[in-house]
């Protein structure tokens, strides 16, 4: 049936009726030069617990004083895409220094991790042959496998043994198996020793998206294959992403020569778009030194994490098993999820209410992202109000 404006507007009213239309949230202002964890929402501050901003580095001075150097420099916008003439020492330099802080030898730039996982997906796996995804995989990647034009299969989250006996079905038809290397609402790991044999064994591309690890774990922020003590050979694509514990803008694929080069020649989502704005590029550069110079910001993100699970548990709230800044309190219903988020936000803290499609039904949840930037006394404060939040939910009278 043909989409009008009339069905449009039932959809939207639909979506109301579920407790599933979003909202954006302007921030109108960040109001502590000093305390970056703080946001002015609605006339209100609030501490936010919902960026993946998880070295705070976002408003680092080293960042901002790089882009504005950058700028003055470069100006604001590119002019073209990479392959006409937007490419610029800014991308050049970032991408070596990329390739250098993942250990393989070429780093590619994307505008979005977005595109960069449509980029490679639709470069590495052919119309009719198989993708393997992990069921909670990010949305990009299973966009990349059907813009292939790629027989889409998915397997129980985290289950390796699942995807061995899927690759078992039909190994020379297996082009490419894709998961998040650190998983985006449920901070849990992929088990990718086993997802690295069982590709092998198919020769089949592994695809791991780290958005969320790179910058976070292991001891040099080199994220989820550090942790695991894998490296390029185990995982021949890492996907990155600039935006979130790099406190930037922007993505990056990694891997040997021969990949890359082929991405630069055969994939759309590179070849057709103007090429990232040069001061967001030095704005990465940057936020790369800090990461390094600057362990301790890991080393307090680690402690804030164990901090907040032990009191969350002392409390008895339904935190799960991750041990990483993604903290998610699965609630189940919309409403209870959406209630728990007004009541924190009336609290003065800022934790969104996640809801399906972005997580499985049943599964609505609040994702408590910890940062390097929150104090010791925000993370002690956010427990309680949940605790509130909790009690009341489960009708106990709130203490
Ligand atoms: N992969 C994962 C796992 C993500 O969480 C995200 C962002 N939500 C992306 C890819 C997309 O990255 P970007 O925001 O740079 O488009």
């Amino acid at each position: 049936m043909k989409r009008t404006a009339h069905t449009l507007d039932a959809a939207l009213r639909q979506l109301e009726a579920a407790q599933l239309r979003r909202a954006r949230t302007t921030i109108e202002a960040f109001p502590m030069p000093g305390d970056r964890a703080l946001v002015r929402v609605g006339g209100r501050t609030l501490i936010d617990f919902s960026s993946n901003d998880y070295l705070g580095l976002a408003r680092h001075p080293a960042l901002t004083h790089a882009m504005r150097e950058s700028a003055t420099l470069a100006g604001a916008g590119t002019g073209a895409s990479h392959l006409v003439s937007g490419h610029g020492l800014e991308h050049e330099r970032l991408e070596e220094e990329l390739a250098a802080f993942t250990q393989r030898e070429r780093a590619l730039l994307f505008s979005t991790g977005y595109m960069a996982n449509l980029a490679v997906m639709s470069a590495l796996a052919g119309r009719g042959e198989r993708a393997l995804l992990d069921r909670l995989s990010h949305a990009s990647l299973l966009d990349g496998a059907l813009l292939a034009g790629a027989t889409l299969k998915r397997y129980p989250h985290a289950d390796a043994v699942a995807a061995a006996e899927l690759i078992d079905k039909h190994p020379e038809r297996t082009a490419v198996i894709a998961t998040d290397g650190l998983f985006s609402m449920d901070g849990d790991l992929a088990p990718l020793g086993d997802l690295s044999r069982a590709a092998r064994a198919a020769q089949a591309w592994l695809v791991v998206d780290d958005a969320h690890g790179l910058g976070v774990l292991g001891a040099h922020g080199r994220g989820t294959l550090e942790l695991l003590e894998l490296g390029s050979d185990d995982v021949p694509v890492l996907m990155g992403t600039l935006g979130k514990a790099f406190g930037s803008f922007g993505a990056f694929v990694a891997g040997k020569g021969e990949l890359i080069e082929y991405l630069v020649q055969k994939a759309r989502p590179y070849i057709y778009t103007t090429a990232l704005p040069q001061p967001v590029a030095a704005a990465s550069r940057a936020a790369l030194k800090v990461s390094q110079a600057e362990g301790w910001r890991r080393e307090r993100l680690r402690t804030l994490i164990e901090r907040f699970r032990s009191h969350a548990r002392q409390m008895q709230l339904p935190v799960g098993a991750s041990h990483t800044p993604i903290q998610p309190v699965v609630l189940g219903s919309e409403a209870a999820v959406l209630e728990a988020s007004q009541e924190l936000e009336s609290r003065g803290f800022w934790v969104v209410a996640i809801r399906p499609p972005t997580v499985p039904r049943g599964s609505a949840r609040l994702r408590v992202t910890l940062s390097a930037a929150h104090t010791e006394a925000q993370v002690d404060r956010l427990v309680e109000a949940l605790a509130v939040c909790c009690r009341r939910l489960a009708g106990k009278p709130a203490a």
